[in-house]
């Protein structure tokens, strides 16, 4: 067996280099708060490197100059050398963040070449248009890379979140420079390795770890990015947009939080499978996606059945080391994120809720951050645990009496990311569904995504969608070409 080594320098113009100021910050697992590597702690003079080598890769055409075609081979290239490499990249995840090992290869790599390999694919398959104008004109509808796309991305899937941003953005021809989180910087690094690898060019992908004040905001308010895709929280979202209006009116995109109702009526046609999907659902990753049915809403006359056997489900889902085979609930990402999930408990007794399950922090002597699985009932739409995005293994229960007052309280949130809707009735379902202001509708189910959807939310949840061929409109400028025809005929 060959030892594994975690390189945490940046990656520029097709080097690995350390930040300008020497200056490094720790990786810290979670699951035993080792230290695993150090990282550059980069700043603005690395980001203005990374941007200046972006730039001009743009502008010499090394990769955008590629026909769609070619930029497809290195694509799937990139996706399959990903695929390649499964083992150390799931490896590198799961110490980073804490995740079950086994999501960490069939859900982050596995998605994220997917990804990659989707959008490879797609690239050569994108026509333009031809406006119907009059018959002594011909004007064109093309699509053109935006340029310099800065990409800031969360800590809770890293590389599937990063490729969500990146595959659309390379495939399109831009150059891109990616901020990975501080709390997990170290997949994308090796991603940017084999993107070199499989062909694509030195100086398109740049990969610049930091913290969120001194890397991502000079890249959010960098002159020459011309674009700035953010994953992460509604809080620092707002931020991004106004940086793109205080510098060069960059395009900003924003995916953000999330507080995601999940109706269950009394007609629900299966309810084992609802229990299942709304446990399964909101202790996924230990609780941290944005799109968890953080909030479940059940008709008043099956609260105390369906929690019975929700109850039955929780034991499954007891934390235990992420590296072992079988675990499907490893450790938040870190003492911070533990600590405020801690508070949210807290907040929640404080405030009345009552606490079924859960609500402890365990496996402390690991050094390890785990918590319970959680579930709270006689949860009050005013209460902080129903409203605030906890990003943890809490769910917060709550009842409804008919299809009018769960739609209000579902929509009674700044957020509109995801909602669930599960009933026997074909018209319930969908005049729930067209009611809920939400980007995406999961009717007796809460588990089904794909590539081929676009992924994103009303509100405060964000700009934008991530996923499928729309998210190519974000790294893409729209340009008309007059020509006119003056017939000899
Ligand atoms: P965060 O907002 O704290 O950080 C996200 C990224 O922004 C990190 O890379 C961070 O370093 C950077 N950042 C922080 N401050 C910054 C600043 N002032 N300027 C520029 N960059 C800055 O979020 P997080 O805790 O990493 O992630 C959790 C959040 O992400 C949750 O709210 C979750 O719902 C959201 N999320 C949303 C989606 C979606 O698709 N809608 C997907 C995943 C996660």
């Amino acid at each position: 067996m060959t030892a594994m080594t975690l390189d945490g320098r940046a990656l520029i113009n097709g080097q690995r280099v350390a930040a300008a100021s020497g200056a490094v910050f720790d990786c810290i697992s979670p699951i035993d708060g080792r230290t695993l590597a150090q990282a550059a702690r980069c700043a603005a003079q690395d980001i203005d490197l990374a941007v200046t080598v972006a730039s001009k890769a743009f502008e010499d055409c090394r990769w955008r100059g590629k026909s769609p075609a070619q930029r497809k081979r290195v694509l799937i290239k990139f996706a399959d050398l990903m695929l390649d490499n499964i083992e150390s990249l799931a490896l590198t995840e799961t110490l980073d963040m804490g995740k079950p090992i086994q999501y960490a290869r069939s859900v982050d790599v596995k998605g994220a070449a997917n990804c990659i390999r989707w959008y490879g694919e797609a690239i050569d398959k994108v026509y333009g248009e031809v406006a119907s104008t009059p018959d002594n004109a011909l004007a064109l509808v093309t699509q053109e890379p935006v340029g310099v796309v800065g990409i800031i991305v969360p800590w809770n899937y890293p590389m599937l979140m990063a490729s969500w941003k990146i595959a659309p953005a390379l495939a399109a021809g831009n150059s891109v420079v990616l901020k990975p989180s501080e709390k997990s910087p170290l997949t994308a690094l090796r991603m940017a390795e084999l993107a070199l690898q499989a062909g694509i060019p030195a100086g398109v992908f740049n990969v610049v770890p930091g913290m969120g004040s001194e890397a991502g905001a000079p890249l959010a308010l960098h002159m020459d990015v011309d674009c700035i895709a953010f994953t992460g929280s509604t809080r620092v979202g707002k931020q991004i947009h106004v940086m793109a209006g205080q510098s060069n009116l960059k395009r900003a995109w924003t995916e953000l939080g999330g507080k995601s109702p999940n109706i269950v009526f009394e007609d629900c046609p299966d309810l084992d499978r609802a229990v299942e999907a709304a446990i399964t659902g909101i202790f996924f990753n230990q609780g941290q996606s944005c799109n968890a049915p953080s909030r479940l809403l059940l008709q008043a006359s099956i609260h105390d059945v369906f929690l019975e056997k929700a109850l039955a489900l929780v034991p499954k889902f007891a934390p235990a080391n992420p590296l072992l085979p079988d675990t499907i609930m490893g450790a938040l990402v870190d003492d911070v994120q533990m600590k405020t999930v801690l508070r949210y408990i807290d907040s929640g007794k404080a405030e009345g809720a009552k606490l079924l399950t859960g609500g402890e922090q365990v496996l402390a002597e690991t050094g390890g951050c785990y918590v319970q699985p959680t579930i709270f009932t006689a949860v009050q739409e005013e209460m902080t645990i129903a409203r605030e995005e906890i990003f943890g293994p809490v769910l917060a229960v709550q009842t409804f009496s008919d299809a009018a007052q769960a739609v209000r309280m579902a929509n009674n949130s700044i957020y509109g990311l995801h909602a669930g809707v599960w009933t026997r009735d074909i018209n319930k379902a969908h005049a729930v569904a067209r009611a809920l202001r939400v980007g995406t509708v999961h009717i007796n189910q809460y588990d089904e995504d794909d590539i081929t959807v676009p992924f994103g939310g009303y509100k405060q949840s964000g700009v934008g969608r991530d996923k499928s061929l729309h998210a190519l409109d974000k790294y893409t400028e729209t340009k008309t070409t007059w020509l006119r025809i003056d017939s000899p005929l």
